[in-house]
């Protein structure tokens, strides 16, 4: 095996480091009353992984934090969820919301898990070459380490939401936990856009009476979505398309990524967006954000 070679598998061992070590580790609290946790969130055994650490951030210029979404990849986590989400809705109807007014032809695009420095632009590009808006569910710690892709994304006009700070499946955490996810990626976005945004999205969809609960006493709007593009699967851009396209309707939320974890090609995404706007634009549909579709604030 010559060296470049061996740099090929470089990426994947550090993956493995990292996941191994982000299954290991786990949040504690700062203080008895528990009413906050660790930010300074690093990997279980920094020694193992420290060339690696170097490796990335002196080779790339990037903080391999970035990559983890702590719940687990999509792809391993994420289960069909309309079901149990509709129950929740019937349930929450001021709270919970899976997809706008089915008599109206607006239907809104929202991206999940950045801001990402390799895939958000891209996205913005397309979204700005056909004059559409539409709304972005951030990570609060990518949010922290791309203050200028939010500020972007704000002053591009379209809609911010808290999508947690380190995108746990949220179920399976503590209530103080999953408490500490949702306001300290609200105090992030605060900083940087100087208000609080109203929408949130849970991590994989996956959401319980407990968690809406907490999402009602805090002021918040769930926003699920009817149409998945399945764009994290990286079939390429015709399969993202289709998947769109084929169950898109009056009123849809149509799910996608403009981040994911560090193994993740999501150039994809933005090819297919491209073709899916022109497509819909020319049956006359219009985009619109989830605070215009469903006709709540931007802000708390
Ligand atoms: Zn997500």
């Amino acid at each position: 095996m010559n060296i470049m070679q061996s740099l090929k598998f470089v990426p994947f061992v550090f993956g493995f480091v990292l996941l191994a070590a982000a299954c290991a580790s786990s949040f504690e609290e700062n203080d008895p009353t528990g009413s906050s946790y660790r930010t300074d969130f690093k990997f279980g055994n920094q020694d193992a992984s420290d060339h690696n650490l170097n490796w990335l951030q002196q080779e790339e210029g990037i903080d391999p934090n970035q990559f983890i979404l702590l719940g687990g990849s999509e792809s391993e986590v994420r289960e069909p969820r309309p079901v149990s989400n509709n129950i929740l809705q019937q349930k929450y109807k001021d709270t919970l919301v899976l997809r706008g007014d089915n008599n109206t032809n607006r239907v809104a695009l929202t991206f999940d898990d950045g801001p990402d420095a390799r895939f958000t632009p891209l996205v913005l590009d397309v979204l700005d070459k056909h004059d559409v808006k539409a709304t972005f569910f951030m990570i609060g710690a990518r949010a922290k380490e791309h203050k200028e892709l939010v500020k972007r994304i704000h002053e591009s006009g379209h809609a911010i939401g808290n999508h947690t700070y380190w995108h746990p499946n949220l179920p399976n955490e503590e209530p103080q936990r999953i408490h500490w996810e949702l306001t300290e990626t609200e105090k992030t976005l605060e900083d940087i856009l100087g208000f609080k945004p109203r929408l949130f999205r849970a991590p994989y969809g996956a959401l319980n009476e407990e968690i809406m609960e907490l999402i009602s006493d805090l002021n918040l709007t769930a926003v699920g979505w009817d149409v998945d593009s399945l764009d994290w699967k990286q079939q390429g851009p015709e399969v993202i398309q289709d998947n769109v396209l084929s169950n898109v309707g009056f009123g849809s939320i149509i799910l996608m990524h403009d981040g994911g974890d560090w193994s993740m090609d999501l150039s994809g995404t933005a090819e297919a967006l491209d073709e899916i706007i022109t497509r819909l634009k020319q049956d006359g549909t219009e985009f619109v954000t989830i605070p215009e579709l469903v006709n709540v604030p931007v802000e708390k």
